[in-house]
């Protein structure tokens, strides 16, 4: 379950940690280290004036993604979301070579959209 939790969550969480390095990195490291350079100083007042919308913009996602999971979870715990056959976790569909399959956030294990019992 643990692992299912961690599975479903890190990937909105680590771009909301993606918005906090366009802040530091775009509003903060870029100009004050390239502020000595004076052709660059139009693309350094860029840099700044847009790191704190475009880190907004990405916090904004992250923060839409991780409600879209927690309603995941919760549509799954009502049981009306695809389970696991090995652990009963909730599943996620992925396209294939062969076509669409399931994966457990949890164990890993994959199986045909198909064959999936009802
Ligand atoms: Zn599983």
């Amino acid at each position: 379950m643990n692992k299912m939790i961690f599975a479903i969550f890190w990937p909105p969480l680590l771009l909301a940690l993606v918005s906090l390095l366009v802040t530091i990195i775009f509003g903060w490291l870029i100009p004050v280290f390239l502020q000595d350079i004076a052709f660059l100083e139009q693309m350094l007042d860029l840099s700044r004036l847009t790191s704190k919308p475009v880190a907004a913009g990405i916090l904004f996602l992250s923060i839409v993604w991780i409600f879209y999971q927690m309603h995941e979870l919760w549509q799954w715990q009502k049981g009306k979301r695809p389970t696991c056959h090995k652990c009963g976790g909730l599943v996620k569909e992925k396209q294939g070579k062969s076509g669409s399959y399931y994966q457990c956030y949890g164990c890993k294990s994959k199986r045909d959209v198909a064959n999936q019992p009802q």
